[in-house]
């Protein structure tokens, strides 16, 4: 079967994590701009980022025959500190015009701050003044459904067109927010946090199959970057056609991506 990783954390991954992903059909794999693992000390370490993003882990990925793409940002999680965020956020658009940049992401929030929220549109007023698509991050646990709704609030205000967003993280609480209002959804398949495949399919029963993806966002934590491949098994499993698994392991996700200019599959 053939696939789109489209949201992957492959600077924390090895080159056996490549390997496999190509093996189990892995056509293109798309990196958001995250956290580390640990908060950067300065917008220097985040001008290494993006061309650890948009220099090395194309040519890295290059190796194993999988075209890498990325998205560029500060993510919310060190976006507290706002003068902070704005030296980082000025490092981006001398980034934008480099042919494996997708967009701008992933954005979005983590406690549901008011600093967060004001990087967030930011972020969101950039995307739109360069015509770019939105990969967001909603927050976990308890503020998740607090967050999802101020960033579905916000994306309203600056009058963002909803096919051009993608919401990621959604869960049973939150897919039918996010879908509802026009924007794409994205689950997360983690083995502990998250969705599991199981739920993951639930929810593709429960809301169908438009305008939504699932991604490993396989990290530097506990993570699988084969989660995809593996959760479309469990669809076969349950007696999904073919046709339906293609379209939310590539179809969709070749759709969403294409919306940007750099993006061939
Ligand atoms: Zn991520």
């Amino acid at each position: 079967m053939n696939y789109i990783e489209p949201h992957a954390h492959m600077v924390s991954r090895t080159t056996a994590d490549y390997e496999a992903m190509v093996q189990a059909g892995c056509v293109a794999v798309c990196e958001p701009a995250f956290w580390a693992g640990f908060d950067r000390a300065s917008p220097q370490g985040f001008y290494d980022y993006y061309r650890q993003l948009t220099e090395y882990e194309p040519a890295r990925a290059a190796k194993f025959g999988l075209p890498h793409y990325c998205w560029l940002c500060i993510n919310p999680k060190e976006a507290e500190d706002a003068g902070f965020a704005r030296e980082v956020m000025a490092l981006i658009p001398e980034f934008l015009d480099k042919e494996t940049v997708l967009g701008i992401g992933e954005i979005g929030l983590n406690k549901n701050t008011r600093h967060e929220l004001e990087i967030f549109e930011e972020h969101v007023a950039l995307a739109t003044k360069h015509d770019l698509p939105i990969l967001i991050h909603t927050p976990h646990l308890e503020d998740k459904l607090k967050g999802t709704k101020l960033i579905i609030d916000a994306l309203k205000n600056a009058r963002v067109d909803p096919s051009k967003v993608i919401i990621d993280h959604v869960e049973e609480h939150t897919a039918g927010l996010v879908l509802d209002s026009g924007f794409w959804a994205g689950m997360t398949l983690y083995p502990e946090s998250k969705c599991t495949p199981a739920r993951a399919i639930d929810i593709l029963e429960t809301f169908g199959m438009e305008q939504i993806w699932m991604n490993s966002a396989c990290d530097w934590g506990v993570s699988d970057p084969l989660a995809v491949i593996k959760c479309a098994l469990e669809m076969r499993k349950r007696q999904h056609a073919q046709a339906i698994i293609d379209k939310v392991i590539y179809e969709n996700p070749r759709s969403f991506l294409s919306q940007s200019k750099n993006f061939k599959a």
